[in-house]
């Protein structure tokens, strides 16, 4: 838990190197992905990149939701897929998106995809604002967004003197 400690680093942030965009967004991290081998590996590694890679500015609140999410979509990839996957992670602020793709042989058209069992279903219900299962040409992707619980701050014009 010592990134937590990153998050209050003001009196840290002397150095020269940081560029006028990086005060705003100094530690935030957009939007990274990775490729994992279809394995039995798969859901760790998912959990992993997530624990790496979740934005430290904003959508570390929600790491425990995050990383189950990547998690479930990593073991319904593995289960129903033929190839490696990908794990996405995007911050957004107030939300982060993760997201599977994963390589299917046998395309479905029409129906959408869901994950396999209805506990995972209800998992990802329960931690996430949204969701969803797509269908793309050789591939399917789940995603989810869940609130970070960060609020950007109002715009003031004088701060208190
Ligand atoms: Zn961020």
């Amino acid at each position: 838990m010592a990134e937590l400690g990153r998050q209050d680093g003001d009196k840290t942030a002397s150095g020269g190197e940081r560029s006028a965009h990086s005060l705003s967004y100094g530690l935030h991290a957009g939007t990274t992905r990775v490729t994992v081998e279809r394995s039995v590996h798969a859901p760790r590694e998912a959990r992993r990149f997530v624990q790496v890679e979740i934005c430290p500015e904003h959508a570390w609140r929600a790491l425990s939701a995050v990383r189950l999410a990547a998690s479930e979509f990593a073991t319904q990839a593995a289960l129903l897929g033929d190839g490696p996957l990908e794990v996405g992670l995007r911050c957004d602020l107030t939300s982060v998106t993760t997201w599977v793709v994963f390589p299917t042989s046998v395309p479905v058209f029409g129906a959408p995809l869901a994950p396999a069992d209805d506990m995972a279903v209800r998992v990802i219900e329960a931690i996430s604002r949204d969701w969803g299962a797509q269908s793309l040409r050789d591939a399917q992707r789940m995603w989810c967004t869940i609130p970070t619980g960060f609020r950007p701050l109002p715009e003031t014009s004088d701060s208190r003197s």
